[in-house]
């Protein structure tokens, strides 16, 4: 079996990360996954933010 490594980048800031936030933040509707970094600027003072869960990358 091939190993399957499934990454995943911030939508915000483009940097692959391993555990990022699924979260909508503007009033689009749209899910859009953050990486630790960009999470709390965008939850910050923001009446569109919603928090939908944690994405985390599988070990293997
Ligand atoms: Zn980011």
């Amino acid at each position: 079996m091939p190993k399957r490594v499934r990454s995943k980048s911030c939508d915000r800031c483009s940097i692959p990360a391993e555990i990022l936030y699924r979260v909508q933040y503007d009033d689009s509707g749209r899910w859009k996954f953050v990486c630790l970094t960009c999470y709390p600027i965008v939850s910050r003072n923001n009446p569109a933010y919603v928090y939908g869960g944690t994405w985390k990358a599988e070990k293997y």
